[in-house]
């Protein structure tokens, strides 16, 4: 069954002003399409055609002959993800079960911030940041490309894409005020709590 492109958890120009309508039409319905149509026209035909999203990532991570359906497939799963990250008058200070995980883990949910801003940052290239689960232990990681915590034992709770396309348009080189933003104006602790295990 081909791969579809998910819809955006809310309207096209609700993260307006801090990610607006221009920055949603390309980073979902262009690039977030791209991976999705580029992935099915991998697998179509083959033997991989019929399994699952999830699957195609842990089949293909580290083999030199799958690099094309993990990029792929690790991007239509790393955009999904993204989007429930974010939510209009999100941000801010968390809530639920993950503040006092937070504190636990990190000190503070400032130290949290600190944390998570400078490994989006220090991120070189293209990439993602992420708050992941190990075990009972909370870390902020960092991944380039396409990489992603599920092939590293680890489950994600949140990220932010720090690729260009995600902030270019809005921010241009300013990725410190896009992530900041990200972190006081469009965080959603609500997912970030359902993905807790
Ligand atoms: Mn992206």
């Amino acid at each position: 069954m081909a791969f579809t492109l998910p819809s955006l958890p809310y309207a096209k120009n609700a993260l307006a002003p801090y990610i607006s309508e221009q920055t949603l039409d390309f980073h979902h319905g262009k690039h977030h399409q791209t991976y999705v149509t580029n992935l099915n026209n991998l697998v179509q035909g083959t033997e991989n055609e019929s399994k699952g999203l999830e699957e195609l990532i842990n089949l293909s991570h580290a083999k030199a002959d799958m690099a094309g359906i993990f990029n792929n497939a690790a991007q239509v799963w790393n955009h999904a993800f993204f989007w429930h990250c974010m939510k209009p008058n999100g941000g801010g200070q968390p809530t639920g079960a993950i503040a006092e995980k937070i504190n636990t883990a990190f000190g503070s949910y400032e130290k949290f911030a600190a944390e998570f801003k400078q490994a989006a940052l220090t991120q070189f290239g293209s990439g993602w940041a992420w708050l992941v689960q190990e075990g009972d232990t909370l870390k902020i990681i960092k991944t380039p490309n396409a990489d992603l915590p599920m092939v590293h034992n680890q489950t994600a709770l949140l990220t932010c894409d720090v690729w260009e396309h995600a902030y270019y348009l809005d921010y241009q080189n300013r990725r410190a005020d896009f992530v900041q933003t990200f972190l006081d104006h469009l965080l959603n602790w609500d997912f970030v709590n359902q993905n807790l295990v």
